[in-house]
């Protein structure tokens, strides 16, 4: 079954090499010239547009940064919905709005193509050993049917809902990683501003009550090693606390610790930390403090 993949990046790399090593054939397309060359290198067929790929796919998976970008792949002129055929399926693991995943699977559905939305949490290092947490949203039998090439991505597949209800729980999951990398570089600051050693909190915090993912992922691997490149951008962290907000808006209730978290993002966005993996948070705070908890 030939498989393509759409969106080559921190997280799409890994995964499309996941996919290689597992032996389908993969054709790739990425307005990223050199990514492109490295999967070809490795094994993969490069496309020259989205149109060109759908033409050549059974399961097509999309990896990119918003749903501005996975509506154009999808709808523009050489997109690929000028390429697709009955039966095929569009698994769309970007994390995006569920309305907007719910406007491309109907468009979708007029040309008998399969839509399924199946974002993911575990970041670079989950998607390298293909042990990501997938939230997948679609019809049952287009959901069994790519279950084998989930599970090449993934490892915990959950069939959350009908379609859209994957990107939900994204939003929800990446609201609290957000609020709590917030607090984490927060915490971090004061710590050492009241003279404690980053490592010696690190220690005793993972094993108390004010733990978390962020801590514990953020603090010895990027923070302390003083390497941010990402990992999660701040860009797209913010992005998806932007999505939490607008479905707050759209349900009429208030998220004052989302609309916290995203202010703290936007101050790193404004300190051109845009690409800088989410816990250069942490920068902010130590401008404002005077002090600093990297090595
Ligand atoms: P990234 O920016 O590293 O990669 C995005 C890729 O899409 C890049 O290679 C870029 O060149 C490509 N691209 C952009 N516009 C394109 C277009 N018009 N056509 C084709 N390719 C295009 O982002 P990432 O970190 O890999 O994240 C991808 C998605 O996964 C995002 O929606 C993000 O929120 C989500 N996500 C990321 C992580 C993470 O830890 N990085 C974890 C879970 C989910």
């Amino acid at each position: 079954m030939n498989v393509g993949f759409i969106g080559i990046g921190a997280m799409g790399k890994p995964m499309a090499q996941n996919l290689v090593t597992a032996n389908y054939p993969l054709y790739i397309y990425d307005v990223n010239q050199p990514a492109v060359a490295d999967m070809v290198a490795q094994g993969a067929i490069a496309c020259n547009s989205p149109r060109e790929l759908a033409q050549n796919c059974q399961v097509i998976i999309l990896m990119l940064p918003n749903a501005a970008i996975v509506e154009t792949t999808l709808t523009g002129e050489q997109g690929l919905l000028a390429g697709g055929q009955a039966g095929q399926t569009i698994i769309d693991m970007s994390s995006v709005a569920s309305a907007s995943t719910r406007r491309m699977a109907a468009l979708a559905q007029v040309q008998q193509i399969n839509y399924i939305d199946a974002p993911v949490s575990g970041g670079v290092t989950g998607a390298a050993a293909g042990t990501l947490t997938i939230m997948v949203g679609g019809e049952t039998t287009a959901v069994q049917a790519v279950e084998p090439i989930l599970k090449v991505l993934g490892k915990k597949i959950y069939h959350v809902g009908g379609i859209g209800a994957g990107d939900s729980i994204k939003v929800v999951n990446n609201l609290l990683l957000g609020i709590n990398m917030a607090a984490v570089a927060e915490a971090l600051v004061l710590g050492v501003k009241s003279g404690l050693d980053p490592q010696v909190m690190l220690e005793i915090i993972k094993e108390s009550s004010g733990r978390s993912y962020a801590l514990e992922a953020k603090t010895a691997n990027f923070i302390l090693k003083n390497n941010f490149a990402p990992g999660f951008a701040i860009d797209l962290e913010y992005k998806d606390l932007e999505l939490a907000m607008e479905t707050a808006k759209g349900l009429d209730m208030p998220l004052p610790l989302a609309a916290m978290a995203q202010q703290v993002f936007a101050m790193a966005k404004a300190k051109g930390l845009g690409r800088e993996d989410i816990s250069a948070v942490i920068k902010v705070w130590e401008e404002l403090a005077g002090v600093q908890v990297r090595e």
